[in-house]
């Protein structure tokens, strides 16, 4: 594919930076973005990064950012923002969660944002669903289809404990293709391979060095194997099983 993908509003620390609560809105999406655009080419899509760091104010931003966007003929406009209102900085146990925002109701983006809100809420986010938007300048004016997704709620102490900024790339990513990402990165471990989340986060940072444009260098990453099948069905099949029991597997095709 070919995919157009931004994070909103100016950097933190400008005019026009987006909200802020107990994360900032701006650098949050600038971390999923980025993380975003690694992985999809490392699935060899072409990715262009259409992020605006110099807006003289909000309305420039938006300029700025949808004329990069419509220099690019694209299969999709993806906009990373973060949401904000749910006053709940303490935390009351309930996520706010996600929502994927789109143009119309019958557009090309709408079964990418459904299963982009669908892939966040895989994570534990409330899935708030798509909504129709025909108001956002993004979502007016770029010329691809479009969507911008609302990872979560940065004044929501409960969306902030489980928001992690590799795993809201991986839902998107896996929202947008329909594959898993092989992660670029140190989480790389897991994905790789079979393994317990919980376990792949830890065995990642010991064992792997992070591969990603943060410069460290690249290492072994240990897969962990439950079955090599002839025939890919075989192979879905048990897939499905271990997912079931929890465990996020993923099927590498090899020669
Ligand atoms: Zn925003």
């Amino acid at each position: 594919m070919k995919i157009n993908i931004h994070a909103g509003h100016n950097p933190d620390g400008k005019i026009a930076c987006g909200a802020a609560g107990l994360i900032k809105e701006s650098t949050e999406a600038r971390l999923v973005k980025d993380e975003v655009i690694a992985r999809l080419r490392q699935m060899g899509h072409t990715v262009y990064d259409c992020t605006c760091d110099n807006g003289t104010d909000q309305a420039d931003v938006l300029q700025k950012i949808v004329s990069a966007c419509n220099a690019h003929t694209v299969d999709l406009d993806v906009s990373i923002h973060f949401n904000a209102g749910a006053k709940d900085l303490s935390g009351d146990g309930r996520i706010t969660g996600t929502e994927v925002l789109v143009y119309r109701q019958s557009g090309k983006a709408n079964s990418y944002a459904k299963q982009v809100c669908d892939a966040i809420a895989e994570l534990g986010f409330k899935n708030r669903g798509v909504k129709i938007n025909a108001g956002l300048y993004f979502l007016r004016k770029t010329k691809a289809p479009a969507m911008l997704i609302e990872c979560c709620f940065v004044d929501d102490r409960d969306d902030v404990r489980l928001y992690n900024a590799k795993k809201m790339a991986e839902a998107i990513v896996y929202g947008i293709t329909g594959q898993r990402a092989l992660k670029p990165d140190s989480d790389a471990a897991g994905a790789g391979g079979m393994s317990a989340p919980s376990e792949s986060d830890k065995g990642a940072s010991n064992d792997s060095k992070d591969q990603a444009a943060t410069n460290q260098k690249a290492s072994v990453v240990y897969r962990v194997q439950v079955g090599a099948y002839a025939v890919r069905d075989n192979a879905v099949a048990m897939q499905k099983k271990l997912k079931a029991a929890g465990f996020d597997a993923v099927i590498v095709k090899s020669a």
